[in-house]
């Protein structure tokens, strides 16, 4: 993975989850005022792996926090950019393989290590 290149898809994340992020908040606003309605007919484009947030749109307060986990993956990943250590596994530190970090760019670990947590953060 270029680096110039892993930079522009996080930056462009990175803005996408504070678009994300004031919708979710808004939604919120409205679940909270009862005002259902305006989430008729509205905009609902979700990438593939918020299927599972789709499930649990009524708690707005949790895809709020959902968005506020993922924008600070993508700016750990972004710190990692500026340290030199990204694109590397923080379990095994392993080079992680493009196609993943193409799907997504904020992956700590390699795809061995999927479900470890990053020490520290
Ligand atoms: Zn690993």
């Amino acid at each position: 993975m270029d680096p110039d290149r892993a930079r522009d898809m996080l930056t462009a994340e990175l803005k996408a989850l504070d678009e994300r992020a004031e919708f979710a908040a808004e939604s919120a606003a409205q679940v909270a005022s009862g005002d259902l309605s305006a989430n008729e007919g509205g905009m609902q484009q979700h990438p593939a792996d918020y299927g599972t947030d789709i499930a649990n749109r009524m708690e707005s307060d949790g895809l709020v926090q959902t968005i506020e986990v993922q924008r600070r993956r993508v700016r750990d990943a972004l710190d990692r950019l500026d340290q030199g250590s990204y694109g590397r596994c923080a379990v095994c530190g392993r080079e992680i393989d493009d196609e993943r970090l193409e799907a997504r760019p904020e992956v700590a670990t390699c795809r061995e290590h999927a479900d470890a947590q990053p020490v520290g953060g």
